[in-house]
C-alpha cells in the first residue's frame, strides 16, 4: 500500500484506528476539528492537514470516523470538504454510525467525482479499536469490497459485506439497539444483585457462566471495579458516549417507524438515554446508565 491513507476524525475510536495504520507502516495524513487530536497522532508519526480537502488532495484512500450524519456531511460537502478536492478513483470509507440515507447521498455525490464510497461502521468499542479487533459492516459495491477489506483488516479482525451502500449502517443500528437494551439490563441486574447483598465481582462471574451472559456483562460490565481498564472503572471516561448511544437508538427508532417494526424495548432504551443526555452523565460512557439507575433508586 504505497499511497498514503487519509484519516478524518481522531476521537475515542478514530485515534486508535489511525494509530494502528501507522503501526503497520502506512503513511497516514490526518485531520480533526480539534487540533490537539492531530498533535497526539503526530507523535505516532502522522502528518496533519489543515482541512478534509487537503487530505483528499494528497491521497486516494480516505477513512472518516465522525460522530453523526451532520459531521460526515460537513467533512464531505462543507467549505474545504473532502469532495471539493477528491481525486477520481479514490476509495472513501465512512466508519461513522449515521443514517443510511446520508450514506446513500454521499455515495451519489462521490460518484459524481469518480470516487467510490462505502459505509463501513464498526462494532467493538474503544478497546477493540485500540487492539485492532473491530468488526466492520460494509455497504457498497462488491467490486471494491476486497480492496476495502484489505485496508480495514489492519484495524479490525472481521470485515463483513452486507449489501449496497446503507446496509452496513442498517446492521450497525440493529446491533447497537441490542447493545443499548442489554447494557440497561446488565446495569439493572448488577444494581439489584448488589442490593440483595451479592458481591459485584461474584455476581458478574455467575452471570457470565449462566444464561444472562452478554457483551455488556462479560466485557464491558457497567459496575465500577468489576473489570479493570474499561470506562466503568475509570469514572466512565472515554468509551462510547451517552450522546452517541442516544443518536444510535434514535436511528433505530426512525428505522422502526419507516419499516413498521415493533421495538418496544428499543424505544424505552432510547427514552432512558435521552433523559440521561440532559444530565451531567451526557459526556460519560454509556455504561454510566448504572449510575443513573442508582440515582433513581428509592431512597
Ligand atoms: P468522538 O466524539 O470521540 O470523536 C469524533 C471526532 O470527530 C472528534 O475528535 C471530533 O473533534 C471530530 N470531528 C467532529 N466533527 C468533525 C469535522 N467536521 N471534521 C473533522 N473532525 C470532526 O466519537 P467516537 O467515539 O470516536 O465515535 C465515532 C463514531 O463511531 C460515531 O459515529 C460512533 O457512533 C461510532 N462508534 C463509536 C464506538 C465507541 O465505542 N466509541 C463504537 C462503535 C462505533
Amino acid at each position: 500500500w504505497e499511497d498514503p491513507v487519509g484519516f478524518i476524525g481522531l476521537g475515542n475510536m478514530g485515534g486508535h484506528m489511525a494509530r494502528n495504520l501507522l503501526s503497520k507502516n502506512f503513511k497516514v495524513i490526518v485531520y480533526d476539528a480539534l487540533p490537539n487530536n492531530m498533535k497526539i497522532l503526530e507523535k505516532s508519526g502522522a502528518q496533519s492537514a489543515s482541512s478534509p480537502a487537503e487530505v483528499a488532495s494528497q491521497t486516494k484512500t480516505l477513512v472518516t470516523m465522525l460522530p453523526a450524519g451532520q459531521h460526515v456531511r460537513e467533512a464531505y460537502t462543507g467549505d474545504k470538504g473532502l469532495l471539493s478536492a477528491v481525486r477520481s478513483g479514490s476509495l472513501l470509507l465512512d466508519s461513522s454510525t449515521i443514517e443510511p440515507a446520508t450514506s446513500q447521498e454521499m455515495e451519489k455525490l462521490a460518484a459524481e467525482k469518480g470516487a467510490i464510497y462505502m459505509d463501513a461502521p464498526v462494532s467493538g468499542g474503544v478497546v477493540a479499536a485500540r487492539d485492532a479487533l473491530l468488526t466492520f459492516m460494509v455497504g457498497g459495491s462488491e467490486k471494491y469490497f476486497e480492496q476495502a477489506k484489505s485496508l480495514l483488516l489492519n484495524m479490525g479482525k472481521n470485515v463483513v459485506h452486507c449489501g449496497p451502500v446503507g446496509t452496513g449502517q442498517a446492521a450497525k443500528v440493529c446491533n447497537n439497539m441490542l447493545l443499548g437494551i442489554t447494557m440497561i439490563g446488565t446495569a439493572e441486574t448488577m444494581n439489584l444483585g448488589i442490593r440483595l447483598g451479592l458481591d459485584a465481582k461474584l455476581l458478574a462471574k455467575i452471570l457470565n457462566m449462566s444464561s444472562g451472559r452478554c457483551w455488556s456483562s462479560e466485557l464491558y460490565n457497567p459496575c465500577p471495579g468489576v473489570i479493570e481498564n474499561i470506562p466503568s472503572s475509570n469514572n466512565y471516561e472515554g468509551g462510547f458516549g451517552v450522546t452517541l448511544m442516544t443518536k444510535d437508538l434514535g436511528l433505530a427508532q426512525t428505522a422502526a417507524t419507516a419499516t413498521k417494526a415493533a421495538i418496544p424495548l428499543g424505544s424505552l432504551a432510547h427514552q432512558l438515554y435521552r433523559i440521561m443526555s440532559g444530565t451531567p452523565l451526557a459526556c460519560k460512557d454509556f455504561a454510566s446508565v448504572y449510575e443513573f439507575l442508582q440515582e433513581m433508586d428509592a431512597k
